[in-house]
């Protein structure tokens, strides 16, 4: 989903790669440069947030 909880990317949003509310790259710029594109990783995700740090 977006960082910035504007949306999720599923259904007709499924293929975005920037939230068309804020803007908001979908994935991670800086792994995505250094890994040549590659590297997709998600900015914020569904349940899979590590909450242990957060505690
Ligand atoms: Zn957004």
């Amino acid at each position: 989903m977006c960082p910035n909880s504007c949306i999720a990317y599923t259904g007709p949003f499924a293929k975005l790669e920037v939230c068309p509310t804020c803007e908001e790259s979908r994935y991670d710029p800086i792994k995505l440069k250094s890994s040549g594109s590659r590297v997709k990783q998600s900015q914020q995700q569904f349940y899979t947030m590590p909450l242990g740090p957060q505690l």
